[in-house]
């Protein structure tokens, strides 16, 4: 049996290393995993309260529609629920994006690096990659502007981008917006909006009025900290969104996850404070940073790249036999890096102090 040829010799996703095959491998009793952005102080308690009743049902199928999480998101955002797609992390909305409008005649637009998964799906439909590479860290979006032709059907706009952790700016954001055929998707993903502190950050809902071809998208995965129950999403126009969702799987978000979403989505009080904690950790790795001369990308999210300036291969084997799984940059574009999910204040003293004995 043969696949279809735009998927041969396509590699799965590369995930962080789990935690056991960790302790398996190397013999160790305690491993801390700092790869994948998930949110160190787990979920909002209020969420634990609920799990219960959303075991009841587990025998019949969850509500494809997913009406109640639909209805709080709607209105925390401030959008009418049409205007919502929701997935099986918003992995699925990227899946389902590239699937309902990528043909082996068009295109995409990323930067690079990026988050794989952009190209990773538009591979897979036959269509082009045309990347562009970040100017220190950052998205080029004059040179992204550059990359659209006649064929181009999405740009991904990462913001803030994973794995720099750095972001575009809303006066840049808006003029790039306005000069992007209509007839061009911009997605702004949006996976880490919760930990973005910049001030000049785009704020992009309200320009849904404006502009048709604009998708956000967001995930319970990261900062509320539901990563493995699956639930993200996308918001754009409205007859965008209803003409996507026939690409969907019919029960594509489970009951579980749409009722854990909607009562975190409830606590914002754990966001904030979830989002102080952070920011007071980014500090102490830039603090690091700036003692030992490292280059580092200042960071809007709950990660941060830090130049070592030796292969990062190296520094992850190290810091793995120390009990941290981390990210070797060299898979993600930056050979002499290693990106680091913030842990909590014990787990980033512990780290640190290990990548300051570095031999
Ligand atoms: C983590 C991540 C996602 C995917 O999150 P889901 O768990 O699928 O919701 C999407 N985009 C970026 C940039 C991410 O880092």
């Amino acid at each position: 049996m043969n696949v279809k040829q735009t998927m041969v010799g396509l590699v799965p996703y590369q995930p962080g290393k789990p935690i056991e095959d960790v302790k398996r491998e190397l013999g160790l009793d305690e491993v801390v995993k700092l790869a994948s952005n998930e949110n160190p102080y787990g979920f909002s308690p209020e969420v634990k309260k609920v799990l219960q009743d959303s075991l009841e049902n587990l025998a019949i199928y969850p509500d494809g529609y997913a009406r109640e999480l639909r209805e709080g998101v709607a209105k925390h955002l401030g959008v009418k629920e049409k205007q919502l797609i929701f997935g099986n992390g918003s992995d699925e909305v990227i899946l389902l994006l590239c699937r309902s409008l990528l043909t082996e005649k068009d295109n995409i637009v990323t930067a690079t690096p990026t988050f794989s998964q952009y190209s990773h799906n538009a591979v897979i439909e036959g269509a082009k990659i045309h990347e562009v590479p970040l100017v220190d860290g950052v998205h080029d979006l004059e040179a992204m502007l550059e990359a659209i032709d006649e064929h181009t059907k999405i740009v991904f706009v990462c913001n803030p981008n994973n794995p720099s952790g750095t972001y575009v700016g809303e006066e840049e954001f808006l003029s790039f917006l306005k000069k992007v055929p209509d007839n061009v998707l911009v997605v702004s993903d949006e996976a880490y909006f919760e930990y973005v502190a910049a001030e000049d950050y785009p704020v992009t809902i309200p320009l849904l009025k404006d502009y048709s071809n604009l998708m956000i998208l967001r995930t319970f995965s990261k900062a509320y900290g539901l990563a493995s129950l699956r639930v993200g999403y996308g918001v754009g126009n409205e007859q965008f969104i209803q003409a996507l969702d026939p690409g969907r799987g019919p029960f594509n978000t489970n009951t579980i996850g749409q009722i854990a979403a909607f009562e975190a989505l409830s606590d914002q009080q754990f966001i904030t404070e979830c989002y102080e904690k952070n920011r007071v950790e980014m500090e102490r790795f830039e603090a690091f940073c700036e003692k030992k001369g490292y280059k580092y990308y200042p960071s809007q999210a709950n990660f941060i790249l830090i130049d070592l300036q030796r292969p990062g291969g190296e520094v992850f084997q190290k810091l793995l036999e120390k009990g941290f799984i981390t990210r070797n940059g060299e898979a993600l574009g930056f050979p002499t890096c290693i990106r680091i999910t913030l842990g909590t204040k014990e787990q980033n003293e512990r780290i640190i102090d290990v990548l300051s004995n570095l031999s």
